[in-house]
This record gives C-alpha cells, structure tokens and sequence, in this order.
C-alpha cells in the first residue's frame, strides 16, 4: 500500500491512453503487465503478469491463473475509468487505469415477430424466468480454464445481420438493445464453439431456442440462440472449431442466425471484438 501511494504521488503511475486502433495487441510501458484486446465499451481485455501476483480490477481481486493470466470486461455503456492493480511483493505496486473508449450504436426496428415473443403471455413467464436464472448461475462460474486466452472464431459462415448494443425496437415496443452479434446465414449452417471450453447448458428455452452455453474460464463464456440441432451436451469439454448445432430460427427469431453472445460474467461484451478477425466467413 505504502508502495503504491508514493508510486502515484511521484506521478510516475501510468494512464494507457488509446492509441491509433482500439483492437491492436498492445503492451504497456511497464514490462511487468500486459493487456490486450478491444479498450471500447463491450470489449475483453486479457491480462498477463508474472505468476503468483494478485491483481484487482475496480478493487475486486480477479483470478489470476499459475501463468499470471487474467481477464476482464468493459460495460457496452461504462465511461468511467477502470482501475487495474497490481501487487508486487518486492517492488513498488503497479496501478493503471483503462479508460473505455465509447461508441456509438444503432437503433434497430425489428417486426413481423409473434406478438408471444414480445409481449410473453403469463403461463410463459414462469418458464422464462426459470431458464433466465439457469443461465445467470452458469454465468457466476470463475473456472480454471484458459479457453479465453485465444482471440475467438466466429462461430458460423454468413452475413451480419445484427450488431451490438442496437436500441431494439420489436414489434413498434422499445426493448433491451442488443448486447450480442447476430449472422444470418441458410438453416443447418454448422455452428463451431468459438474457443475451446466446457459446456455449461445445452437445451430448449422459450426465447433463446435451441441454446448452448460454453465456459471458457474465469467467467468468460459464449452463447449460441435459435439453433434448429444442437450436438453438445452439458459437461462435454469443447475445442475451437468443433461443430456444436445447426443454424435455425427456433426461440425469438424472424429467420435462421445464430445470436451470438460473449460475456465476462454478468457483463454482456461485444464478441465481434474479440475474434481474430472482424467479420464472419461470407458463406
Ligand atoms: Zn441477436
């Protein structure tokens, strides 16, 4: 603690500042942590430090592997700066801040859905409820793997049809935005896991459809809706580019895609920020 006041107080504690390209592998001017990935709002951060250090984000300890990896995330809609410490036993702490870069994001009207999907009726509730506290308790897993690690692939071939962090209108009624990508691409497409991980649900839910849900450590984990077959089942161990469903339109959909979704924990992220490349294969 002591370190780490007189580090700031010599103003030698430094700020990244966003360079040219939000998504370019970076390190820092301190060799001792890296971080890499997209600074905007939605994007993963991934972290390295010499094994056995604690670091904390915002103050919370997160979990650090024996290879000093971590991982973190940024709020589609966060401004404020986030916290990145550091302590090193026989030098002073290191303390950083990552300022999110903010977007700008697009209203999308979607219509011509079953009214059911907008306006559930009450014998449905019970039921979505039930499958959305399944999919928060999957979401709490702070697990050992390191599936996170490797930039992501898309997980099918097709078209973008469907962005993060749109304002969705369905229907005329003004919804959630869309905190997940969406390709549209012709019904059986395979579907890949996207990282290597472990399947965490596999199953049939009232809005998402045929849903797989796959943890790739430390509470990062990816999501797959509307699937019309699904080949995985809960506790099967996945690797990138394993054929896990077919594309559909099953759950709340207006034509076959795949809503895919990336979260660190709760917090919702941008996955077409994380992949190694922008956009999906065209088909
Ligand atoms: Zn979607």
């Amino acid at each position: 603690m002591i370190a780490r006041r007189a580090l700031l107080a010599t103003g030698a504690a430094f700020v990244l500042l966003p360079k040219a390209s939000a998504d370019v592998l970076r390190k820092d001017e301190d060799p001792r942590i890296s971080l890499r990935g997209s600074y905007e709002q939605g994007g993963l951060l991934i972290g390295k430090v010499a094994p056995g250090i604690p670091v904390e984000i915002d103050g919370q300890p997160v979990h650090v592997t024996s290879q000093g990896l971590f991982v973190f995330g940024l709020p589609w809609d966060g401004e404020k700066p986030i916290r990145v410490h550091a302590a090193f036993a026989d030098a002073p702490d290191y303390e950083d801040v990552v300022q999110p870069l903010k977007r700008q994001y697009d209203i999308q009207s979607i219509t011509g859905l079953p009214q059911e999907y907008v306006e559930p009726p009450p014998e449905v509730l019970e039921r979505m409820k039930r499958e959305r506290e399944a999919i928060w308790t999957a979401r709490q897993a702070d697990t050992e793997g390191v599936g996170f690690f490797e930039p992501l692939e898309w997980p099918c071939a097709g078209r973008l049809s469907g962005v993060y962090g749109s304002q969705r209108i369905l229907n005329g009624k003004p919804m959630a935005p869309h905190l997940a990508v969406d390709v549209a691409a012709p019904e059986g497409t395979p579907i890949h896991a996207a990282a290597d991980g472990i399947v965490m649900i596999a199953d049939d839910y009232h809005l998402e459809g045929g849903f797989t849900l796959i943890d790739h450590g430390h509470g990062v984990n990816t999501c797959y809706l509307h699937q019309s077959a699904r080949f995985v089942k809960a506790g099967d161990a996945v690797q990138q580019g394993d054929v896990i469903g077919h594309i559909g339109m099953t759950g709340r959909a207006t034509g076959p895609h795949c809503h895919w979704g990336l979260n660190w924990f709760q917090m919702k992220l941008d996955p077409s920020r994380a992949t190694k490349m922008p956009e999906p294969p065209t088909a």
